[in-house]
C-alpha cells in the first residue's frame, strides 16, 4: 500500500503540496487526475524517493520511502522527465535497471525487443519523444515492480501503442498483482482504466474514491408527478441538482438506487425512473464547487 499522508511541500514559501491525502491500495489501478500545475508529478516524486516531504509522510508497505533501498527497489517509475545517460543504448539502461532492481527479469526483456520496435542498440537521446517513452516502458515492466508508477505515461504514444501499453499493464495487475498508479490531465483517458481515483487541485486531493463506490452511491431520477404542482421531496434526500423540462423531472441525489426509489414512490409519481450517471457527469456535481478544476479534466 501507498500511503501519502497529510505532505506539504514547499519551494521556497510556495506549497506545491498543500496537505495532500492519497491511499493507493494495493492490487488497485489508481487514477490521480487533476489539471496542469495540481501537483501529481510532486506527488510521485515523492513516491519514488526524489523528493522528501516538508511535512507529513510518505509511506510504502507502512515505511518511509526516502532514502530506503529495500522499498525503493519495489518501484519502477516512468517519471514525465525519464532520466537516461546521455550517450546510453536502451541495452546500457538495462543494465544500470539490473544493477538496481534484483526481481530485473532477462527474459521479459528479451522478449519485449517484439513489442518494442526499437533497436536497443541505438542512441536513447536520438529517439523520438514517443519512442523514448516505449523504451522507458518497457525497462520499468521488466523491473518486475510491485509498484508501477506512471506520470502521463501515454503522451506522445500512438493509439496503437498506447492499447498495447495498457494491456500488458492489465495483464501484469491480472496475473501478478502489480499496484498501479497514474497520473493524467485528462479524465477521460483513465476512465476506463482506472478502478480507484483520486481528483487534484492546487495541492489538494479533492476527492478520492473507488469507482464502485463513485457510482454507487448517486443516481439521476427521472418522475412525472401527478398533479401540475411539485410535492416536496421527502425530508431527508440529498438532492445535489434539479431541472425539469415540462413535467418530467431529473434530480440528481446522493444514495442507492433502490432507497431512493421506495422513499420516492411513497409520493405517488405518474413515472419515475433511476438511471445511472455517468463518470464525468458524477464529478461534475460531487465537485460543483470546484467547477474550474472539473472542467480542466474532462474537455
Ligand atoms: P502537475 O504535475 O500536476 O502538472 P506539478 O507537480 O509539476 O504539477 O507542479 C505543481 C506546482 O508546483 C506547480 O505550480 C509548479 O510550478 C510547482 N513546482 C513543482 N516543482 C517545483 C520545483 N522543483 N520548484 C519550484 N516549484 C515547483
Ligand atoms: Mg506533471
Amino acid at each position: 500500500m501507498i500511503e501519502i499522508k497529510n505532505v506539504v511541500k514547499s519551494f521556497d514559501g510556495f506549497h506545491a503540496l498543500d496537505g495532500t491525502n492519497i491511499t493507493v491500495p494495493d492490487g488497485s489501478i489508481y487514477g490521480l487526475v487533476g489539471p496542469n500545475g495540481a501537483g501529481k508529478s510532486t506527488v510521485i516524486r515523492h513516491i519514488t524517493g526524489i523528493y522528501r516531504e516538508t511535512s507529513g509522510e510518505v509511506l510504502v508497505d507502512g515505511e518511509p520511502i526516502y532514502e530506503n533501498p529495500a522499498k525503493k527497489a519495489l518501484v519502477a517509475s516512468i517519471p514525465d522527465d525519464w532520466f537516461y545517460f546521455s550517450s546510453a543504448t536502451i541495452r546500457d539502461m538495462m543494465k544500470f535497471y539490473r544493477g538496481f532492481y534484483p526481481a530485473f527479469d532477462m527474459d521479459r526483456y528479451e522478449k519485449f525487443k517484439e513489442v518494442f520496435t526499437i533497436p536497443e542498440k541505438s542512441a536513447i537521446r536520438r529517439l523520438s519523444k514517443g519512442m523514448q517513452k516505449q523504451a522507458a516502458f518497457w525497462l520499468a515492466m521488466c523491473c518486475r515492480p510491485k509498484y508501477l508508477i506512471l506520470d502521463e505515461p501515454v503522451d506522445g504514444l500512438d493509439p496503437v501503442m498506447r492499447r498495447q501499453v495498457w494491456s500488458l499493464m492489465m495483464a501484469d495487475v491480472e496475473e501478478y498483482g502489480t499496484t498501479v498508479l497514474v497520473s493524467s490531465h485528462n479524465l477521460r483517458e483513465l476512465e476506463d482504466v482506472c478502478d480507484h481515483v483520486g481528483i487534484m487541485s492546487k495541492g489538494k486531493v479533492l476527492l478520492e474514491r473507488s469507482l464502485s463506490d463513485l457510482q454507487e452511491n448517486i443516481v439521476k431520477m427521472q418522475v412525472v408527478w401527478n398533479s401540475e404542482d411539485t410535492p416536496a421531496l421527502p425530508e431527508g434526500l440529498q438532492v445535489l441538482h434539479t431541472s425539469h423540462v415540462g413535467r418530467v423531472y431529473t434530480y440528481i441525489i446522493r444514495g442507492r438506487a433502490e432507497d431512493i426509489k421506495g422513499r420516492m414512490a411513497l409520493l405517488s409519481p405518474l413515472m419515475m425512473e433511476a438511471l445511472p450517471l455517468s463518470l464525468e457527469e458524477i464529478f461534475i456535481y460531487e465537485l460543483g464547487g470546484e467547477q474550474y478544476a472539473v472542467k480542466e479534466i474532462i474537455l
